[in-house]
């Protein structure tokens, strides 16, 4: 599709995690993202999400723009079977005059039905994240009971797999684009989520135990 692959630090400024991101210093939704702080350098952290890198390659690349961003991210989270201190996500964003919200549907259905099969079915649902506006959950069918509802998705008969939405003008006015001129839609996954619900692994501690036999069965 043409978008391309870029890394970004995984210590990052408090501003490319937060602030530039229209995450203010006092604002409750930053208490989502619950962060590693550097002990010697308060202003720097352990990035908690790859959302950040938005911030790098808007400041530094014009429009249009086409850009994934995978990578490790921090949270301080007691580790369990759906938790890790440490995870995988993979950021994308779109930027151009004319974007829209349909060209992000059709992306995502793009992807989610090469990745779970194009029997499944994917529905938005609205949602809030500071960096993007509208937003919204992306749910697809649930993949073990075709939406029927069993343990796995709560009954629901829909599975969550990412947030998404338009990027919100508060982020182009930080990193200098216009945005009378330019829209943009905006993704994140969690790489450890997908693999779980696409092979049906229940615990995420397995990916980092380095026990090869687990990893050689894919
Ligand atoms: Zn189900």
């Amino acid at each position: 599709m043409g978008f391309s692959i870029i890394d970004g630090p995984e210590i990052e400024t408090e501003y490319n995690n937060f602030t530039g991101l229209n995450i203010p210093l006092e604002h409750p939704s930053r208490e989502a993202f619950d962060t590693f702080y550097l002990k010697d350098y308060s202003k720097m952290l352990l990035r908690s999400h790859t959302s950040p890198a938005q911030v790098r390659v808007m400041k530094e690349r014009k429009p249009p723009l086409a850009v994934v961003v995978p990578g490790r991210v921090y949270r301080p989270d007691a580790v369990d079977a759906s938790h890790s201190f440490m995870f995988h996500q993979i950021e994308g964003f779109m930027v151009d005059e004319g974007i829209k919200f349909s060209d992000l549907k059709g992306l995502l259905e793009t992807f989610a039905k090469a990745v779970f099969g194009n029997d499944i079915k994917m529905r938005f649902r609205p949602h809030f994240f500071p960096f993007t506006e509208p937003s919204a959950e992306v749910d697809i069918s649930c993949i073990i009971c075709k939406g029927k509802g069993c343990s796995v998705c709560g009954r629901k008969g829909w599975l969550e797999i990412l947030g998404s939405g338009l990027i919100h003008p508060n982020v182009f006015k930080h990193v200098g684009i216009d945005a009378k001129k330019y829209t943009g839609f905006a993704f994140g996954m969690g790489v450890e989520r997908i693999a779980m619900l696409k092979y049906g692994i229940n615990d995420i501690r397995l990916f980092f135990e380095n026990d090869l036999r687990f990893l050689r069965q894919f």
